[in-house]
C-alpha cells in the first residue's frame, strides 16, 4: 500500500496526512487566532475545497476559495499549480453539467458546454463532489470535494492554500538508491520510470536522447510536456514552521547564555 503523503498546516506548520489535516484545521489554534484577527468592511463567504488526483490521491491540496470567485479562477489556479503544459482544454463536471473556459469556448465540440464564467456560489454547496479534467487527450483527472463553508472578511486573494502534500520521495528505479530527478513516461512500461542524474548520464551518452521530464509535485507528473509549476514551488511553505520554531528557541537560549557569560 502506498504511504500516505503528509503536508504542513499553513497556520501552525504541523504535519498531517490529508484526512488528519482536515480534522486539524477545524481545531488549529493558530488558525483560530488568524481568523479572529481578520478585519474589514466587507464580509465574504469561503468554500473549503479538497483537490486530489482522481487516481493519485497522494497528491492533494486543501484550499479556501471565495464564493464570489468564478469557476474560471479555480481552473486558472489548478493550471498554475498542477497541470498547465500546452494550453489544453479543461472542464469541470458538476451535477451532470460540463463547464469549460469561455475563452476556449466553441460549438465545434458537437455539444454545448456551460461557461466557467460563473461564480462558485451558483454551482457549489457543502459536501458535494465534482471532477475536473485537463487535456482531453492525455487527461489528468482530479476529484474535488466541497469540505465546508465559512463566512469571514473579504480577502484580496480568491484562493488561499491551507495545506498541500509535501513532494513524495521517489527513488531512482535504476539504482534504487538516489532520489529520482527525472521521469521517463515510456519507462512505466519497461520498469524504469524514475531516474537519478547519475544513472541517466550512465545510460545515455547524450541525455537529450532521453524523452524525460522533471519529477514534480503534481498528479500530471510525466504526462505530455508537463515540467512542473512555474509559479508555485513543489514544497508548500507554511506561515510558521513548527520544527524550526523549536530549534530557534533553543538557539536563542544558547546565545543568551553566551551573552551572560561575557558580562
Ligand atoms: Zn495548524
Ligand atoms: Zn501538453
Ligand atoms: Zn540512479
Amino acid at each position: 500500500m502506498a504511504v500516505q503523503t503528509k503536508g504542513f498546516c499553513k497556520y501552525c506548520g504541523r504535519a498531517f496526512t490529508r484526512g488528519g489535516m482536515l480534522r486539524h484545521l477545524e481545531s488549529c489554534k493558530e488558525r483560530a487566532i488568524a481568523l479572529e484577527a481578520e478585519r474589514g468592511k466587507r464580509k465574504a463567504g469561503y468554500f473549503q475545497l479538497v483537490l486530489t488526483g482522481r487516481y493519485r490521491k497522494d497528491y492533494w491540496l486543501i484550499i479556501e476559495m471565495r464564493d464570489s470567485a468564478m469557476l474560471e479562477e479555480l481552473d486558472q489556479f489548478i493550471r498554475d499549480i498542477w497541470v498547465e503544459c500546452c494550453g489544453h482544454m479543461s472542464c469541470f463536471k458538476i451535477h451532470g453539467k460540463q463547464y469549460e473556459p469561455s475563452r476556449m469556448f466553441g460549438d465545434s465540440w458537437g455539444y454545448r458546454a456551460e461557461s466557467m464564467r460563473i461564480s462558485l456560489s451558483k454551482v457549489l454547496s457543502p459536501d458535494m463532489e465534482f471532477t475536473y479534467e485537463y487535456d482531453y487527450g492525455s487527461t489528468t483527472e482530479l476529484a474535488v470535494k466541497v469540505e465546508g463553508y465559512r463566512t469571514g472578511f473579504w480577502k484580496e486573494e480568491a484562493v488561499t492554500i491551507l495545506s498541500r502534500n509535501n513532494p513524495p520521495e521517489i527513488l531512482c528505479s535504476c539504482c534504487g538508491n538516489n532520489l529520482a530527478e527525472w521521469v521517463d513516461p515510456q519507462g512505466y512500461y519497461d520498469g524504469t520510470p524514475y531516474w537519478c542524474e547519475e544513472c541517466l548520464e550512465e545510460q545515455y551518452e547524450d541525455p537529450e536522447e532521453a524523452r524525460i521530464l522533471p519529477i514534480c509535485n503534481s498528479p500530471r507528473m510525466g504526462v505530455c510536456g508537463y515540467g512542473g509549476s512555474e509559479i508555485y514551488p513543489d514544497q508548500f511553505e507554511p506561515d510558521k514552521k513548527y520544527v524550526v520554531k523549536l530549534k530557534a528557541r533553543k538557539r536563542t537560549g544558547t546565545e543568551e547564555t553566551v551573552g551572560k557569560k561575557k558580562e
